[in-house]
């Protein structure tokens, strides 16, 4: 399998430090409102690679962390005239939500920077004992650029070049830095702040350690591999790796995979441009497996523009899916238990192609467009080669391809949903037939129109009321 390293700017084979164990850490959202689809890409795309690994035999460590102390929650809460808790927690509570519907599977744990300010302050600690990081006069903590030499290593940025650039820069506030390239490690507590104690001031952590400390603690001081929107490669990411290299002495992270933006008129999907369109916006028009497989069909690396033409095409896609595992299923039903005849080992030899196709490009730097590719080819082929005449035993092999790679792989659920339509509809029709035992006819009446209003019509039969989709 071959991942493209921004590190090194190639595809490069991948290979895990411990065999058949990867430790993965994804820069999580900053909780302090709802996500937009831009922030969804980094969750869907690495929940699938995620997925993938798992899929070829991995025991998969995925770390994803929530960033919930940061300027903008505390904004939000002041506003808000509530703690910085409630709001992070609040969001934190609305992105899981999301990320179910987008069928994300949960981290293996999502740590959050609140919960692990100790190992913040070790670190800090380590890195002020060893000469990287220094104390200003008022209790802030910066780590000191230039005593890192790979220093822009990620960002393939100059040392020489960035400082020249930013000699003349006197941002307020920042004159007790050594060098205007110098970083946040810790800051003291302003009015209004959530805080905590420190050997160095009351205060809070900067952004970028976190990311250091946590990757530590739940994978350890080098990680197989680190994702992220392209946003993050610098300065977080570079920070990250200069505050953990200088800390433990080793390397950091052996491949580093960035997603590119989501755009919208080819422009950057961003809360601050006020462009965006939240998860929730688009589930309320859309499955969100539709948004899945949008976002999907695009390789990761490659920039992807939203618009509702592409969403409904996108739907219509999802829609052969969805008729594909419907007749499956209709013919399972009705199939012999027999073996497969001539023609369907025939089928069988081309769904093993399409799986070949489906891994190669998954190999290939999580291909998932062409992923996608392979899949609507095999759903092509499951309806070209299903009739009644089919035996029991090819259904249920082209389903089950269908289902590991669609639903398993990619996380794209191929089968319709119909269990909570039903539930409702066989309530509403109880209630109705409760209206009438009691000669309630308007009230009976009255859901029979909703009812007809959802498109079900109903019959009675001597064998009690029966509905069906108009
Ligand atoms: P944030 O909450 O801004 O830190 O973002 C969380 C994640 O979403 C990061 O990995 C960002 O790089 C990513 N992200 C933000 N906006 C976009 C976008 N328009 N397209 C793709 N990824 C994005
Ligand atoms: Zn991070």
């Amino acid at each position: 399998m071959k991942i493209f390293d921004t590190l090194q700017r190639r595809k490069i084979d991948f290979e895990p430090i411990e065999p058949g164990k990867v430790g993965i850490y994804v820069c999580g959202p900053t909780v302090y409102n709802l996500i937009h689809i831009g922030n969804a890409r980094p969750m869907i795309v690495f929940d699938t690679f995620r997925r993938y690994l798992e899929y070829k035999g991995y025991d998969v460590n995925y770390v994803s962390n929530f960033t919930d102390v940061d300027d903008k929650i505390i904004k939000a809460a002041n506003e808000a005239g509530v703690p910085s808790s409630e709001i992070s927690e609040k969001y934190i509570a609305e992105c899981k939500k999301d990320m179910s519907d987008l069928n994300v599977k949960p981290a293996t744990v999502h740590p959050q920077a609140t919960k692990e300010i100790d190992g913040m302050i070790k670190m800090i600690q380590t890195l002020i004992d060893n000469g990287h990081a220094y104390v200003a006069e008022d209790g802030t903590v910066y780590f000191a650029v230039g005593t890192d030499k790979g220093y822009g290593k990620l960002s393939h940025k100059d040392m020489n070049e960035m400082m020249s650039g930013l000699r003349d820069l006197k941002v307020s506030g920042e004159e007790q830095k050594k060098d205007p390239n110098d970083f946040v490690l810790w800051k003291p507590k302003k009015e209004g702040e959530p805080y905590w104690e420190s050997p160095w001031c009351e205060g809070r952590p900067g952004w970028h350690i976190e990311c250091s400390v946590m990757s530590q603690k739940y994978i350890g001081d080098t990680i197989d591999i680190h994702c992220g929107g392209e946003d993050l490669i610098f300065p977080h990411h570079e920070n990250e790796i200069a505050q953990s290299e200088c800390a433990t002495g080793k390397p950091f992270c052996n491949y580093w995979m960035h997603n590119g933006f989501l755009k919208i008129n080819n422009e950057k999907m961003s809360k601050s441009l006020g462009n965006f369109f939240t998860v929730r916006d688009i589930t309320a028009q859309y499955d969100p497996m539709v948004l899945r497989l949008f976002i999907l069909s695009a390789q990761y690396r490659t920039p992807l523009n939203f618009s509702k033409e592409l969403m409904d095409q996108t739907k219509a896609s999802y829609e052969r899916i969805l008729n594909c595992t419907d007749k499956l299923k209709e013919l399972m039903g009705k199939a012999a238990a027999l073996g497969m005849t001539e023609a369907e080992n025939e089928g069988k030899a081309q769904a093993e192609q399409f799986i070949k196709d489906f891994e190669a490009a998954m190999d290939d730097d999580n291909n998932t467009a062409n992923a996608e590719t392979a899949v609507f080819e095999l759903v092509r082929l499951a309806n070209a080669t299903t009739d009644e005449s089919s035996s029991k035993e090819y259904i249920e092999y082209i389903s089950g391809v269908i289902r590991t790679l669609c639903d398993g792989v990619l996380g794209v659920i191929s089968e319709r949903k119909t269990e909570s339509l039903d539930t409702e509809i066989e309530e509403l029709i109880a209630k109705r037939q409760a209206a009438r035992k009691a000669k309630d006819f308007k009230t009976a009446d009255a859901i029979r129109d909703q009812l007809n209003a959802m498109g079900i019509i109903l019959e009675d039969t001597k064998d009690g009321v029966k509905w069906k989709k108009a």
